[in-house]
């Protein structure tokens, strides 16, 4: 009998342990932008002879973060969206290509935040899928503290090249500070805390981990940060569009996230898609 490969490398007790009774855990609005859907989905837009003047929507998506009250470690922060002012922050022509849409001052991080009855300055640990701008640009809130800002090795360190070589610009080294207390891990999978595991999922960069969450009344929760932008790459398998960076992994590292869903009937929370997550309740509804 064939073996799924993927399921190797999971152990079953990922799909066990469970967060601890009391656990909380809330979807924060971050903002939104609008952008080329080309970016998202490889192509988008494309002409062809029976349309040679196609044109390419424009997206509008969500900055998402995730807040969860966990009752022995406290409150852990998933990413940190795009920071105070990012549209100036970026500058031209980020701002341009991937611009702001229907700015609302309850967006900011600490706005959602104090939402869920907590305070931003009450965070005891930040978890980071990815590093590129739109994710980690609210690091500013904790620079010059020992907050621990976990992130796989292999992202830390391709961040940091990115960023001192120019060789992708999305990482800006601005939102790289040495005042935080970078804490990394390695390998394919992290139980970071109890009901809490990372699973690494390289492709839309080299070292992004995605979030599974055991929750005890309202199940698994998988934040895909962006290994998925829109619910088109999960569903249909469509790849990601301009923003892909190495296709082989991507599609392995699907390969083991629709393996993980099936065996935990995880919840999914895309990187950026809006459709997606305006289904779900956000702060300050928790999900327990
Ligand atoms: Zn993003």
């Amino acid at each position: 009998m064939l073996q799924d490969p993927s399921l190797a490398t999971m152990s079953s007790i990922h799909t066990m342990i469970q967060a601890p009774e009391g656990t909380k855990l809330w979807l924060l609005d971050c903002g939104n932008m609008e952008a080329d859907e080309g970016w998202f989905k490889r192509g988008g837009g494309t002409n062809t002879k029976s349309n040679p003047t196609a044109i390419s929507n424009r997206r509008v998506l969500s900055i998402i973060s995730v807040l969860i009250e966990h009752p022995t470690e406290g409150l852990i922060l998933f990413e940190t969206g795009a920071g105070k002012d990012y549209h100036n922050h970026w500058g031209a022509p980020l701002n341009d290509v991937f611009a702001q849409w229907n700015y609302r001052p309850d967006q900011e991080l600490d706005v959602q935040i104090a939402k869920t009855g907590h305070n931003i300055k009450d965070i005891k640990a930040v978890i980071m899928g990815h590093l590129h701008l739109d994710h980690a640009g609210g690091l500013e809130h904790f620079r010059g503290t020992d907050i621990p800002i976990y992130v796989h090795e292999t992202e830390l360190k391709h961040a940091y090249y990115s960023a001192a070589t120019g060789s992708d610009v999305v990482y800006l080294i601005k939102d790289l500070p040495f005042d935080v207390n970078w804490q990394s891990f390695s390998g394919s999978s992290h139980e970071i805390f109890q009901g809490i595991t990372l699973h690494h999922a390289p492709g839309h960069t080299p070292g992004l981990c995605i979030m599974q969450v055991n929750l005890k009344e309202s199940g698994t929760f998988i934040m895909t940060t962006d290994m998925y932008h829109v619910y088109e790459n999960w569903e249909a398998s469509h790849p990601q569009g301009w923003l892909a960076r190495d296709h082989d992994d991507w599609v392995r590292s699907h390969q083991m996230i629709k393996t993980l869903q099936r065996r935990t009937n995880a919840k999914m929370v895309f990187g950026h898609c809006k459709d997606t997550f305006d289904k779900y309740e956000h702060a300050p509804h928790a999900y327990q």
